[in-house]
């Protein structure tokens, strides 16, 4: 794939040839963007797209991110009629199991949810269940969802297809190529260094995974990426294993399960999880792995016997520990950065990088051609983290908790416990001596509700701070309330239609001298209702 003539100028350099740099130079070339280039360090899918277990789940926390999963889907097979290109999409289904009373109303939740989204989702009995995955013990199931939409796919096969669609529309790859530098001017990018040669251009799209802190860094740009540790264990051939089985999500034990060459692949998001510093890999790292864990490994192979006790006396091929990067919120970065103009960032994938990387490579193309993306993106946009989120301290404290929360009940009011206190207001001790429980924003920590006594109970039912709130709130209503509004963002508005532009943006009337009491929502015949 290495190419002879080194180019000078391109209107668009995508570093990285993994999933989401294939995707992104996949569809520049489609939108017609036929000069666009993609630099890779060593060779294609080299990093962490090699080793994936590619898992393709539909239901996503929001719509929109749920859609960039569903592109995939119909683009999966657009791709391969297109390039004579296998993606090796199949559409298996996948089966989560609820062993708890919450976890049973966390896939309900998950269950309608999907339904909103336009995904199928339907509860199955335990009985049923079984019959799709018999390896299973059901003992300790009390119910399960079935989502026939799920599936895997081959990254690397994806992979070479986007590839062969881009290039046949005139984009060009340098494989061994790596990016040493970022030209920028005014805070415009304008071009990158390599070892090869300086290459001029008006967008870069970082796409480099786990090493993508570092690059951003030479834009003048930070973000909150890091690698942590990533697990599955692959056994030899399996009894009761014929042909493909859908995937077995048992987030309770911390685990998915499916068929893989006649055996199984045992993959696991452990409570919490082992970061590294992507500088101890070394400059070679490519197509390679870490070294196995069995200590860290044991608690999920022990739930995963426990569920499928045909794994006992399986044979082990391997524990592969590959690195995978994550951010501080779970979310990743797609989009343009607020520090440098024209440098476009499709990075930080949390362990979704080859379900969504299609859609996502789309979405970035998108906003590199048309400054925006498709749809709207907040949960991805790059602007959301402060600098103080993106230190190695915080960073290495927070992805392993990030990594451990992705199977974790989404109870309402959850907070994070790691990389906390970061940016306080001046009026952070007295909230204290008042109780307060605070919630993490931007870095900053916000007060939720006072009173708090230790670290509340999470539920799906009335919370314990219920009450306090409703207090607050009535106070506010009918006698009158500070509010402490230094950790909230502020836009300041003026010149001369000021007062008319924010009549028409805000919700309560504006043109009022100060002082004047507002009429609001009756909140306080709400709660007396209640
Ligand atoms: C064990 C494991 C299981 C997983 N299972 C799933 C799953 O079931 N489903 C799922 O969706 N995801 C899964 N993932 C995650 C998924 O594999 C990743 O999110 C995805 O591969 C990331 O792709 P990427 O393109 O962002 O990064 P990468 O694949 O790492 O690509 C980045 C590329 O940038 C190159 N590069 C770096 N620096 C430079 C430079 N200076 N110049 C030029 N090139 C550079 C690298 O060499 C690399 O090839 C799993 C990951 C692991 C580790």
């Amino acid at each position: 794939m290495n190419e002879t003539v080194f180019p000078k100028d391109a209107s668009v350099v995508v570093i990285g040839g993994g999933i989401l740099g294939c995707s992104t130079l996949y569809h520049l070339a489609q939108s017609g963007i036929r000069d666009a280039i993609l630099l890779e360090r060593s060779q294609l899918t080299s990093g962490t797209t090699w080793h994936s277990a590619a898992q393709v789940r539909a239901l996503r926390s929001s719509k929109n991110l749920t859609e960039l999963i569903r592109y995939s889907f119909s683009f999966f097979d657009e791709l391969e009629k297109e390039t004579g290109q296998a993606t090796g999409w199949m559409q298996t289904g996948s089966l989560s199991i609820a062993t708890n009373q919450e976890r049973w109303t966390h896939i309900l939740r998950q269950q309608s949810l999907a339904k909103l989204f336009g995904v199928r989702a339907q509860s199955i009995s335990v009985e049923e269940a079984r019959e799709r995955w018999p390896l299973m013990n059901e003992k300790d199931v009390i119910g399960a969802v079935w989502s026939p939409d799920d599936g895997r796919v081959s990254p690397s096969d994806l992979c070479a297809a986007l590839v062969k669609g881009a290039k046949s529309r005139g984009a060009r790859i340098f494989e061994e190529t790596p990016v040493t530098g970022i030209l920028t001017e005014n805070q415009k990018i304008r071009g990158v260094i390599t070892e090869k040669g300086e290459i001029r251009c008006d967008a870069v799209a970082l796409c480099s995974g786990l090493w993508s802190r570092e690059l951003a860094s030479k834009a003048g740009v930070q973000i909150p990426v890091w690698p942590c540790e990533h697990f599955y264990l692959l056994t030899g051939e399996v009894e009761g294993i014929k042909g493909h089985i859908p995937t077995l999500s048992d987030h309770d034990s911390h685990l998915y399960l499916r068929d893989e060459s006649g055996g199984l692949l045992v993959g696991c998001f452990e409570p919490m999880g082992k970061s590294i510093d992507p500088a101890k890999l070394g400059k070679d790292f490519a197509f390679q792995l870490l070294q196995e864990d069995w200590e860290h490994f044991e608690p999920m192979m022990l739930n995963a016997i426990h569920r499928v006790p045909a794994l006992e006396h399986a044979e082990v091929k391997k524990l592969l520990n590959g690195p995978e990067s994550f951010t501080v919120d779970g979310s990743f970065l797609l989009g343009e950065s607020a520090e440098t103009k024209g440098f476009f960032l499709g990075c930080g994938m949390n362990s979704v990088g080859v379900a969504t990387g299609s859609g996502a490579g789309m979405a970035l193309a998108h906003c590199i051609i048309h400054g925006r993306t498709p749809m709207d993106l907040p949960e991805a946009d790059p602007k959301r983290f402060p600098d103080e989120m993106c230190s190695i301290q915080v960073l290495s404290e927070r992805v392993p908790e990030v990594l451990g929360k992705h199977y974790e009940i989404t109870f309402p009011g959850r907070q994070w416990k790691t990389s906390r206190g970061l940016r306080q207001s001046p009026l952070a001790s007295l909230w204290k001596q008042h109780h307060a429980h605070f919630g993490q924003f931007y870095g900053w920590e916000r007060p939720l509700y006072f009173g708090a006594h230790g670290e509340p109970e999470l539920t799906f039912n009335r919370p314990e701070w219920f009450e306090a709130v409703g207090k607050e709130v009535l106070q506010a209503h009918n006698q009158a309330a500070l509010f402490d509004q230094s950790t909230l963002g502020k836009i300041r508005v003026e010149g001369r239609d000021c007062e008319s532009f924010l009549q028409r943006v805000c919700t309560n009337r504006m043109n009022r001298s100060p002082g004047t009491r507002g009429s609001c929502f009756p909140w306080s015949r709400l709660f007396s209702a209640m």
